[in-house]
């Protein structure tokens, strides 16, 4: 039987966290349990999810579609987008039987590549390797989640560039829609013999198809990295950017800052799945406005630094800093503003 796989390149880097991630696994059982109740799906479809941040692996090998069941997505730092196409493109080589003289191979495969960020590794090699031997092999399909894609790298590697800007917040109701119909669409027409069926139109509210690729944004999340001081498991803070105007006579100034969105339990396959230099970079405080309270101890900050650079949970007084054991005081006065290390998103 020929089959019609399809690979999901999942960005699970960390400004994923929270809500964004868990609902982002719903989303690919989602997606299976729709496949499963067409019966052309049902018969051809394998499904494959690909996860990457500072590192990339198959999470779930190519499986048939009625015992597909998403494993739990990871979560690193980093959007090493360079290495998930070689992981892909190796996969592929793997997994997807070829078409010889003596054999019909499978299907052109369908790569579903979902990302928020911008890539942290270069990319140059992989994409030229994409072009080169698999552009023509599969229909890859870029979606980037919000604004904030590089999209003229994605332009490089496919003519299908998508923006989904979420009508309802961390919901993907109109993404597994599409994503379902173009894979039932698909597997339909290799059912009746024909390969190259169009794409299913697009929403028009969540979901569009970009032809020139806009103007990329700011950065648009700060992500920092502590650990409580009473349990030492760590954490992630998160802030999202927001813009203001100020005006000053007849000035107008645009001020960019970032707001806390929250302080959430993250476990330690985070570093298993991150990229290295996790602090080279650093951000100002006085451009983050807004301190969470740790989310294991309730401690009433999240944001107290060590002078090793990174963060701890205080309520004020003696502390243990849990990443260097370097002693440390904390009055509730605060420091004053400080650079701290920011991860790669
Ligand atoms: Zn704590
Ligand atoms: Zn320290």
């Amino acid at each position: 039987m020929r089959r019609l796989p399809v690979f999901f390149l999942l960005d699970c880097s960390e400004s994923m966290v929270g809500d964004k991630l868990d609902k982002m696994q719903e989303a690919m059982n989602a997606i299976a349990t729709v496949l499963r109740s067409n019966p052309y799906a049902l018969e051809t479809v394998y499904m494959s999810v690909i996860a990457f941040a500072g590192i990339a692996k198959t999470i779930a090998p190519l499986t048939e579609l009625y015992s597909f069941y998403s494993p739990k997505l990871p979560l690193g730092s980093g959007t090493n987008l360079g290495l998930a196409l070689d992981t892909l493109m190796n996969e592929i080589d793997r997994t997807v039987v070829k078409t010889t003289a003596e054999q019909k191979g499978d299907w052109k495969p369908f790569v579903f590549l979902i990302t928020d960020g911008r890539s942290t590794d270069k990319t140059d090699v992989a994409i030229s390797r994409w072009q080169a031997k698999y552009a023509k092999r599969a229909t890859l399909i870029a979606i980037s989640l919000g604004r904030n894609a590089d999209f003229a790298l994605l332009k490089k590697l496919t003519e299908y560039v998508i923006i989904y800007e979420e009508a309802d917040k961390n919901e993907y109701t109109a993404l597994i829609k599409w994503i379902s119909d173009s894979t039932i669409a698909q597997s339909k027409s290799v059912g009746e013999g024909v390969e190259n069926n169009p794409l299913p139109d697009l929403d028009g509210i969540a979901l569009t198809m970009i032809k020139e690729p806009p103007i990329n944004a700011d950065e648009a999340c700060v992500v920092l990295t502590g650990r409580c001081q009473k349990n030492k498991k760590p954490y992630l803070i998160k802030y999202e950017r927001s813009q203001t105007k100020l005006s000053a006579g007849e000035y107008e100034v645009n001020i960019s800052y970032y707001d806390l969105e929250g302080a959430f339990m993250i476990d330690e396959e985070y570093f298993r799945w991150s990229h290295t230099d996790l602090l080279a970079a650093k951000i100002n405080t006085s451009l983050l406005s807004g301190v969470p309270s740790c989310p294991y101890c309730g401690n009433h900050s999240a944001f107290a630094a060590c002078s090793c650079g990174k963060l701890t949970c205080t309520s004020g007084g003696k502390a243990t800093c849990p990443w260097c054991e370097e002693k440390l005081f904390f009055d509730n006065e605060g420091s004053g503003d400080f650079d701290v290390g920011r991860s790669l998103g």
